[in-house]
């Protein structure tokens, strides 16, 4: 049987980490062909292969794009995906996560795509009492983003029981960083991210709002596993590889391993920038467990994957460059971040 085509559906590619993923694939050997509706992306994040601007609940034109460009794969981004934003809009989530994922889905499978690479979270895990947390984990989400991204896993779980169609559920614990290169980054709008909202702090913005020091751990604030875009990204062409060799439909967590509380945080961008960080202690955010940290050895073994730029200097430090010339270039939204 030929192999099937090297052009691959990217949808939210225009995003933080869709776009980062289109890079690698270029850089890979692939053609990534961004599919995004630009409502959260930037057309400026699309530069390793075309942008079709549209929606995934647009049946046609998705039918049409996977025809004309003869995708062979998708990586499926393609969501809404502020924790806050889904507990008060639980119906903006379930439409934009789920009923529009079902159509790519459906749209997919109909046009004879085998395989899927989807973005899932470890908000899918909720508040677990076992850390690191293995992939074994029940899955008990705490706010609708996870129950949508949950909804998906399953619905891909019984797409590949009926039609064959296999799938790598990549379970990301914190994005963060920005492109090695400098040309790419996180470009939130409202931004709601701890680093970036740091960085701001630190250029003389509002002080951080540090959220809770009173949960157990170690100086009570919260604990995270940060990942750098581009180890996520890189995890995202070795799954794509995976199944391009057969290999059967899993998920899998991209974390490092190693936590860090929200003060270690603002000691590492103080270390990095030499810039003090403002802040004050406010009430803990709804929603948000106390620590949250993978056990990433699956992910290890089944994609031959390991982080390599996602120790907390390189990640704060390419974050922070990026943070500065994004602003210097215009690559901020008018409506804020
Ligand atoms: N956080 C904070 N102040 C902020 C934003 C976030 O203290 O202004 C904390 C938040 O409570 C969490 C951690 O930083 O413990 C990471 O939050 P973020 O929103 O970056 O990612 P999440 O863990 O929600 O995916």
């Amino acid at each position: 049987m030929p192999s099937p085509s090297k052009t691959v559906l990217v949808t939210g590619g225009a995003g933080y980490i869709g776009s980062h993923a289109a890079k690698m694939l270029a850089k890979s050997g692939y053609e990534p062909v961004v599919y995004d509706n630009l409502t959260r992306g930037h057309e400026w994040a699309v530069r390793w292969g075309p942008l079709v601007v549209g929606d995934i609940g647009d049946a046609d034109l998705l039918a049409h794009t996977i025809k004309h460009h003869n995708i062979g794969a998708i990586l499926h981004f393609a969501a809404l995906a502020y924790v806050g934003e889904s507990v008060t809009n639980p119906e903006l989530y379930f439409e934009n996560n789920v009923v529009k994922s079902l159509t790519l889905l459906k749209t997919a499978w109909q046009a004879g795509v085998k395989h899927i690479v989807f973005s899932s979270t470890c908000a899918t895990y909720g508040s677990p009492e076992i850390l690191p947390i293995t992939e074994r984990e029940r899955q008990r989400p705490i706010n609708p983003y996870g129950e949508t991204k949950l909804c998906v896993e399953r619905a891909l779980h019984w797409y590949d029981m009926a039609h064959g169609t296999t799938s790598v559920a990549l379970r990301y614990f914190n994005a963060a960083g920005g492109d090695l290169d400098g040309e790419i980054g996180e470009a939130h709008s409202p931004e709601t991210h701890l680093i970036p909202l740091v960085f701001d702090a630190a250029q003389g913005g509002k002080p951080i709002a540090i959220f809770g020091t009173d949960y157990d751990t170690p100086d009570g604030t919260c604990i995270r596993d940060y990942i750098h875009v581009t180890d996520l990204a890189d995890a995202h062409v070795k799954a794509l590889h995976y199944l391009r060799e057969d290999g059967p439909s899993t998920a899998l967590n991209l974390g490092t391993g190693q936590g860090y509380s929200v003060k270690e945080i603002l000691a590492s961008v103080e270390a990095v920038t030499g810039r003090p960080v403002p802040h004050r202690i406010a009430e803990r955010r709804p929603g948000d467990p106390p620590s949250l940290v993978a056990d990433p050895s699956l992910a290890n073994e089944t994609l031959r994957w390991k982080p390599e730029c996602s120790d907390i200097e390189t990640i704060v430090r390419s974050g922070w460059h990026w943070h500065r010339t994004r602003n210097a270039a215009g690559h901020v939204d008018p409506t804020g971040a």
